[in-house]
């Protein structure tokens, strides 16, 4: 799975009074794409990330999203399509996973930073007021300053379960609808509606 980092660590608690050091990693998130440099080292097939110091990587205007091992990882300010550092495209982070490229802890770091750079995008004024949301002091939360709002980054539960018949050595398969998806078999799986358990 692609939590699997060991021995690597990620610490996904908001660090308040975190300060960008050098080798720190700068996320370019938009959308669903990410700011990589792609790499091949004897056929192996590999990306990076810009980081800070890096010439066209800002220190200013961050924001703390999480630690891999001693490295704080940051999201960049999103200015616009064309301000990803020279020598880094955007990829869409499915796509850079289908390509088989390495490290591994460094792909959950791109798809948990993709993750959490949504929904900062998708959360700067309040669904209350309508006032500009600011960042918690210190929480992984924005709040609104007019009327006190706090929006925590959402989650969205979902499920996947194998039913077995092991005496005839079977499972149960689901088949999506023609036409809505490509036709693929997969196992039963789903989000966790409002009012369901993870069971329902
Ligand atoms: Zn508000």
């Amino acid at each position: 799975m692609i939590q699997d980092i060991a021995p690597h660590r990620m610490a996904n608690e908001y660090l308040p009074d975190a300060v960008p050091k050098a080798g720190d990693y700068v996320l370019y998130v938009r959308g669903q794409d990410v700011a990589v440099r792609r790499t091949e080292d004897e056929g192996k097939l590999g990306f990076e990330l810009p980081f800070v110091g890096e010439q066209g990587v800002p220190t200013e205007g961050l924001t703390y999203l999480f630690s891999l091992d001693d490295c704080s990882c940051w999201l960049a300010p999103n200015t616009g399509l064309a301000d990803v550092p020279e020598g880094f495209g955007l990829v869409h982070n499915r796509v850079l996973r289908m390509e088989g490229r390495g490290p591994r802890e460094l792909m959950y770091v791109v798809y948990t930073a993709v993750h959490l750079g949504g929904w900062y995008a998708g959360n700067r004024y309040c669904g209350r007021c309508g006032g500009e949301l600011v960042h918690h002091s210190t929480l992984r939360a924005l709040t609104c300053p007019a009327c006190g709002n706090t929006i925590f980054p959402r989650i969205n539960p979902a499920v996947i379960v194998c039913v077995r018949d092991p005496k005839r050595n079977k499972i149960v398969i689901t088949r999506y609808a023609r036409g809505r998806y490509i036709p693929i078999d997969a196992l039963v799986a789903g989000f966790v509606e409002i009012g369901e358990t993870i069971e329902d």
